[in-house]
């Protein structure tokens, strides 16, 4: 079993460890990568500034496919086959070619620690030099350092801040309630540049709105939702949200999930892109410390396989920007209503998908180390 040992108030004994992989950040992205280093028989260190699943980051929906494909089935709380597409005065029912399910973080977060076997620690990590990284309870040092938490990119150089920053901001209240489905606003009344949402999770729902503008306060529509839709404004939840792809490594240091920028424009949805990321991150690091490969050149690869993702992003945020500027004319129902047709819906959704397929959860273990640990 994996060594578990968050520490708090005076607990928080001083830190001062060397390790041969250093991940930051133990949510969707540090704890794929942690999956995929299980039984390499190397020191993995895995550090959050709070429990494995403590605090939710998000409303956590993703394609049903990506959570069995992790056999993570069992956090499942509620599937759903079709999204239901609000706009001022219509509404309108898409189909979907795939399901998407609502899940608990905990329960996911805890069985991806558990199928990575590092060990964990609690520490607010503060920056690093070089690949020393500072923590609030002292310096962690290893060849192969990881950049898992979040938006803030916090040891990477330069990182523009809000509003300024390429980032959308989201915020959502987690009343109790029950709901039977997957509902949208593509409406001006809630949000100019943006959309909302109502995602079910068995006994609560989860409420919440997304601008595109970082300038936009969500606060006052997140709660007029909620009351419009006869549930408390409740459990408030909300973060910033890249919305631009970043650099996947600075100099010895690796990023993956929000870190880099790997959530989807227009939909917001980075939880597969942050285990997609994530997983291949950790078949590079995999390759290292089996000695398959050297430090810089998993850095190389997995910079390149980064960049290759540019062109995609690109495109999401060209039809986030074109959803933001259509969302408040009466264009919109048009287009949501174009979305009803099958055809058109799986065409679209299917591409949606392949961005991030569920397949590549599946790729075998990696083989057999065969030299030792190869850094630079
Ligand atoms: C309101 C809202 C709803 C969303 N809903 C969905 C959704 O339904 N589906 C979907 O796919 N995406 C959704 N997203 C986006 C999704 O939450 C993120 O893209 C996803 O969580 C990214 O995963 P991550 O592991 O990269 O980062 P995070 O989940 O943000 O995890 C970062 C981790 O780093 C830790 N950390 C941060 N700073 C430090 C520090 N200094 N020291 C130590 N630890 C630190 C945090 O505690 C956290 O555990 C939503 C976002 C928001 C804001």
């Amino acid at each position: 079993m994996p060594v578990r040992a968050t520490k708090r108030g005076v607990d928080r004994t001083p830190l001062d460890r060397d390790v041969d992989v250093l991940i930051c950040g133990a949510s969707f992205a540090g704890l794929a990568v942690a999956r995929e280093l299980a039984g390499s028989g190397r020191e993995v260190l895995l550090v959050d500034r709070y429990d494995i699943g403590e605090r939710q980051t998000s409303a956590c929906a993703a394609p049903t496919e990506w959570l069995t494909n992790l056999d993570l089935g069992p956090a499942v709380l509620q599937t759903f086959d079709k999204l239901v597409i609000h706009t001022p005065g219509r509404s309108f029912t898409w189909r979907l070619p795939w399901t998407f399910s609502t899940f608990d973080y905990r329960m996911v977060c805890e069985l991806l620690f558990e199928q990575g076997g590092a060990d964990f620690d609690t520490a607010k990590v503060d920056g690093r030099t070089g690949s020393t990284v500072h923590t609030d309870r002292g310096d962690l040092r290893s060849p192969l350092v990881v950049d898992a938490l979040g938006w803030r990119r916090v040891l990477g150089t330069g990182t523009v801040q809000p509003p300024e920053a390429f980032l959308s901001r989201g915020l959502e209240v987690h009343p109790e309630g029950r709901g039977d489905d997957l509902e949208l606003w593509l409406d001006p009344k809630y949000v100019p540049r943006g959309y909302s949402w109502s995602f079910p999770a068995d006994h609560e729902v989860r409420v919440g709105v997304g601008s595109f503008d970082p300038r936009h306060h969500v606060k006052d529509p997140t709660v007029q939702l909620a009351r419009d839709e006869g549930v408390e404004p409740i459990g408030f939840q909300g973060n910033w949200i890249p919305h631009k792809l970043r650099k996947g490594t600075e100099d010895v240091v690796f990023f993956t999930g929000d870190s880099a920028g790997h959530c989807l424009p227009v939909t917001a949805e980075g939880i597969r892109t942050a285990l997609h990321f994530g997983l291949t991150l950790g078949r590079e690091l995999r390759s290292v410390v089996d000695g398959r490969q050297t430090r810089e050149q998993a850095l190389a690869r997995y910079a390149q396989f980064n960049d290759a993702h540019a062109h995609t992003f690109l495109w999401m945020k060209r039809v986030q920007n074109l959803v933001g500027r259509i969302n408040p004319t009466p264009l919109m129902p048009l287009a949501a209503k174009a979305f009803e047709s099958d055809r058109l819906t799986r065409w679209a959704f299917e591409h949606y998908l392949a961005i991030a397929p569920p397949t590549a959860a599946l790729a075998p273990p990696a083989p057999a180390r065969t030299r030792p640990l190869a850094v630079a």
